[in-house]
Order: C-alpha cells, then structure tokens, then sequence
C-alpha cells in the first residue's frame, strides 16, 4: 500500500523523524483555515499518488490568507499525470537552506536492505544517478546487525552532506531505518530532506510504502487504507479480509488460491465469458469464507452467474461443499451458481452438493465444463431467457 505524503509523515512521526506541522484540507475553506491556525507562510502541497507535484503545480507557497485561497483552488482539481487532486496538505512553510535526499529500500539482488543519501535533493533520484552516479552515497544493511549512528555518520560524510547537517542527517536515518524496518515498509524516500536556514534537518516530503503481508502485526494501518478509492465491493470484500479485484464482467468469480483465481478469470474468457471480479478465499474454504464471499459477490448488480471453481489439497471436498450449503442458507444468491469441486475427497463433496439439490446450484466435475456452463447460463440471463434448470445436474 502506497501512502500519500501527509500520511506518510505522520508515519515518519511515529518514528521520531521531524517534519513540519500540518493539516490536511479538502477545500479552499480548510485550506484557509489550516493556514491561519498554522501561522504563515505556508506550503499548499496537493496529495495523489506521484512524484514530481512540484513541476506540476501541486506545491505553492502563501504569505497570507488570500494567496493561500487562490493557491488552494488553483490545486485543487488540478489533474498530475491523471490523478486528480482532491485533498491538500497544508503545513507551516520551511526556510531552506540545503536539500538532500535519504531512502530505505530491499535490494534483492543483494537480499540486503539498501540505504542511499545523496547531497543533491529536491530533484529526482533518477536523474541524479544518470548525470552524477557518485553524489549518491549506497550502503548495504543487514536486517539482523541493524543500522547504527556510526553508520550513519560515515554515510553522511561520504554523501557530502555539509557539516553543520550531518549529526542531524545521520539521526534522521537512524529513525528512518526503524520506520523500514520495524514499520514494515518496502520503500521510505525523502526527497528532498532538508537543512533549514536555523540549522535543523527536516523531512520535507514522504514517500512511504508499506508491505501488504505484514498488515496482520499493524490494526494501525486501518486508517490509512480509509481513504484510498475503492469501489463499493471491494470495500466490502476488504472489511471481510477476502483478497478481492473488480472488474467489469457478469460472471462472478470464487476459487481458492491467487493461482486458480487467475486461471478461472482466463478460462471464463477463453469460453467466451467476462469475469465480474478476481476473488481468492485463499487455502480454507469454511462456510463463514464462502458465506462472505458470496455475499460480496451478491452485491454485484452485474453477476449473472457464479463459478465456485475449489481445488481441494489440504482443504478437503466434503468440506468445501458443506461450506457452500451452509453459506447457501445463510445467504439469499441472486445469480445462479456453478461449483467445480476437484482435488482430495471430491467425489464426496459433490454428492454433498447433488444431495442437496438446491435450485440454481449446478455441479461439474471439470474447470472447461463448469467454465462453459456459468458463461452461458450468465448470457441467457442477459438475454431473458428463463434462469437455470432446476434441481443440482452434473
Ligand atoms: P514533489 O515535487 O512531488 O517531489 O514534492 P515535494 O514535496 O518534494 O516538493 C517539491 C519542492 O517544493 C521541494 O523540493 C522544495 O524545493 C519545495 N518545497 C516544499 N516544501 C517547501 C517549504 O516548506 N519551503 C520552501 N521554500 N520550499 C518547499
Ligand atoms: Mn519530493
């Protein structure tokens, strides 16, 4: 998960990286608001998910409430490299002296982390490794000997970093290293991170990416997926924990496994289908799994048809099918429902399903054929012909 740079900052905070104050507003109204409480100057810095706002437009300075008026609706709106600017990051402006640049990222190659600080800041690293390779100074860190102050001090003397800055920079590197390392981020960038003309060393911007995996250690992160744009489903999809894309098709989609869901997507396609959505419910197939899966799917105006494609290993068939009838009574399906049951036990589970002989749930023994059915019985609803034959069929 990408953060915007407001929420990043307040991530670096928690670290004790120093960053200046400031409030987010989401109209010209809070923008002046923000800015009076703040005290002027300050910086009007639009938050979307992409560098280089700065060219673009997206960060202005105001001396005073009417300039910060005009800045704040002159951003607001404002389309960076397609991404829409809807709120503003309003915070007291900083007297610059120097700019710098830090970063903490995985270096695969090396299955190290890798630390990166350079003198030249406030441009883009990309560039600053193209015209100027060596004014980026590169250290590798090993995640069990840590990052030390001492470390950091000679990364600092080799990057250049001007003297009066360096104990500062070194102790900024140290919280940033602890914001990668035990913020589980894959990515922390300061661009630039700054010596301010009283002499203070500051982080001026924030570029946080956090690991996914590791969201389970962190109920905190809660309030940073908040205001991410999802739609409708996948909110709901989120709030259940199931792993869930949407997308435009009528055939709605529930396999068990990143893998399968791929390949239930592309054979629903290759048999001429468009999928509703990718949905993986992952190694278990419970009642209370596919209960929720089904009822996400069953917010979906678009499903016509469902494909519940399981491949049982460790999950076993007869379980799998008592979680679907289970989930069936539990939840009130729209669409009609295709299960393809393989795998450990999987003559037992789709007995299970046969017996049970609900209207609407058709069983198949194959991906193809079950891919088959859910597409066309999907189009004959489309196209108003009555549903499916009642009674479980194989
Ligand atoms: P980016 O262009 O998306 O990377 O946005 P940044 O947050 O890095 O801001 C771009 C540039 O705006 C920085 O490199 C600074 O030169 C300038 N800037 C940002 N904040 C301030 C500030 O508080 N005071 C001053 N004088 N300049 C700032
Ligand atoms: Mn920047």
């Amino acid at each position: 998960m990408d953060l915007y740079e407001y929420q990043g900052k307040q991530y670096f905070a928690r670290f004790g990286l120093p960053v200046p104050d400031g409030e987010t507003a989401d109209s010209v109204e809070e923008a002046v608001a923000a800015a009076e409480r703040l005290g002027f100057p300050v910086v009007l810095k639009a938050q979307v998910h992409v560098g280089g706002r700065g060219k673009a437009g997206g960060v202005k300075v105001a001396e005073d409430a009417a300039e910060a008026a005009s800045h704040a609706g002159a951003i607001l709106g404002l389309d960076i490299k397609g991404h829409v600017v809807h709120r503003l990051w309003v915070e007291r402006a900083s007297q610059i002296s120097k700019e710098y640049y830090a970063s903490f990222t995985l270096d695969r190659s090396d299955k190290r982390y890798l630390c990166m600080l350079s003198s030249k800041g406030g441009i883009d690293i990309e560039q600053v490794a193209e015209e100027d390779p060596g004014a980026i100074a590169r250290c590798h860190v090993d995640p069990l000997d840590g990052f030390s102050e001492q470390e950091a001090l000679a990364l600092a003397a080799e990057a250049g970093i001007d003297e009066q800055a360096r104990a500062g920079v070194a102790a900024c590197l140290v919280s940033l290293y602890r914001c990668y390392d035990e913020g589980d981020a894959d990515l922390v960038e300061i661009n630039p991170l700054v010596l301010t003309q009283a002499g203070g060393v500051l982080a001026l911007d924030a570029k946080v990416t956090l690991d996914d995996s590791a969201a389970f250690r962190h109920p905190e992160w809660a309030d940073f997926a908040g205001f991410e744009e999802l739609d409708h489903r996948e909110r709901l999809a989120r709030e259940r924990g199931l792993q869930y894309v949407g997308l435009e098709g009528d055939v709605g989609i529930i396999a068990n496994g990143a893998g399968l869901a791929m390949s239930t997507c592309d054979m629903v396609e290759q048999v001429g289908g468009r999928p509703a959505n990718f949905l993986d419910i992952g190694g278990g197939a419970s009642a209370e799994v596919m209960a929720s899966a089904l009822e996400v799917i069953n917010t979906d105006e678009k499903v016509k048809a469902i494909f519940v494609n399981i491949f049982g290993g460790i999950t076993r068939g007869e379980e799998v099918a008592n979680g679907i009838v289970q989930a069936l009574g539990r939840v009130d399906i729209k669409a009609p429902i295709v299960v393809r049951i393989d795998g450990t036990n999987a003559e037992q589970g789709r007995a299970i399903l046969d017996s049970h002989g609900a209207e609407g749930l058709v069983s198949l023994p194959t991906m193809l054929e079950a891919a088959r059915k859910a597409v066309e019985l999907a189009a004959a609803s489309a196209s108003g012909v009555a549903g499916p034959s009642s009674g479980v069929s194989r």
